[in-house]
């Protein structure tokens, strides 16, 4: 397979390079100065493309590639992959759905954790010297706290199955009511909001679930209310979140994504009661071995013609 070209579209797991380099003839997208003459350059020989997260295969990068057979990514979110023109083309894609479930639901306990116990102030206050002066505020309780969660799929799930080890009720919103007698389905999300104390996001982001968190949702989450997301940055209208923080119309906010990544609102820089991470939601060592491993076993699947490992389409 040494003679197949594959594209990475940016800089990802060195692992992950460093195998695809061993078993296929690998371009990168990002070394290329005008990335438009390198796809012209190189378009009859590319029959592969792995993205991520934040570089997928869209319209145009599909419609430079005629070769192009199918779309390994490095994710499990599909929402950078043109997936309508995939299907037109016949191209296949695939994903890395399960190996990181554990990972994701992780993140979102600890954020819920971190906000609730101020685990990062804290932390500074330790680390300011401020624990000589006086003792640290009473911060909130997590156990027995109700959770609402959007999207009961495999990350809500397994977000659901963590709470509910800490006492919590759940309840959740989702495409479809499911056979878990012990979680609540909502059929909207400003009545899930309305009745839990802490909302956490971890649908798919789609033209629908766009924004899907709104004014109408953070009110009725309300000033006591606090909100996860580890889904991706557009589930949530950003500037409407700011405000809501910045005004004390909800209690406060751990966010793995965001609208713009890198970029992160200033405003929220100085809030003690939001903790931001860097989209890292998946990223431990093993995970993302995982993860590789699960891209390369379907490119040599789908070029030996067996079956692909997560197919997509
Ligand atoms: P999944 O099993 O496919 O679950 C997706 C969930 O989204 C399903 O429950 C689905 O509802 C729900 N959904 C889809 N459209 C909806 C709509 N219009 N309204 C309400 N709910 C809707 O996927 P997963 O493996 O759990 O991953 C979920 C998402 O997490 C990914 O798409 C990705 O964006 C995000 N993620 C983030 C990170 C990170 O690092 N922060 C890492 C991995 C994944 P139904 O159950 O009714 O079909």
């Amino acid at each position: 397979m040494d003679r197949i070209g594959v594209l990475m579209l940016c800089p990802m797991l060195t692992y992950l390079e460093e195998e695809l380099k061993k078993r296929f003839k690998l371009y990168r997208l990002w070394d290329a100065s005008s990335q438009n003459d390198f796809l012209r350059g190189n378009c009859d020989s590319i029959r592969a493309v792995v993205g991520n997260a934040a570089f997928g295969a869209d319209s145009e990068l599909i419609e430079s590639l005629p070769k192009l057979e199918i779309v390994s990514s490095y994710s499990v979110g599909l929402d950078k992959i043109d997936l309508v023109k995939c299907r037109e083309r016949g191209i296949r894609v695939t994903n890395t759905p399960d190996v990181l479930t554990d990972d994701v639901a992780d993140a979102a306990i600890g954020l819920t954790l971190a906000i609730l116990r101020r685990i990062c102030v804290c932390d500074q206050f330790v680390r300011s010297g401020l624990w000589k002066n006086r003792d640290f505020e009473l911060t909130a309780k997590f156990s027995g706290k109700s959770v609402g969660i959007v999207g009961l799929g495999r990350i809500g799930t397994a977000i659901a199955k963590r709470a509910e080890a800490f006492g919590c009720p759940i309840s959740y919103y989702s495409r479809s009511k499911k056979p878990i007698a012990n979680f609540k389905f909502y059929s909207n999300i400003v009545d899930l909001a309305s009745n839990c104390q802490i909302l956490i996001v971890a649908c798919a982001l789609t033209e629908e679930t766009r924004h899907i968190v709104n004014r109408e949702v953070i009110d009725a989450l309300g000033p006591k209310g606090i909100l996860i997301n580890i889904g991706r940055g557009p589930h949530v209208d950003e500037p409407e979140l700011v405000s809501a923080l910045l005004e004390g119309r909800l209690g406060g906010a751990g966010l793995d994504v965001f609208e713009k990544e890198p970029e992160v609102p200033e405003q929220l820089f100085g809030l003690k009661n939001v903790v931001l991470l860097p989209h890292v939601g998946s990223d431990t060592v093993e995970t993302c071995k995982a993860m590789a491993d699960l891209v390369l076993r379907n490119l040599e699947a789908h070029f030996l013609n067996k079956p692909l490992l997560t197919p997509v389409i």
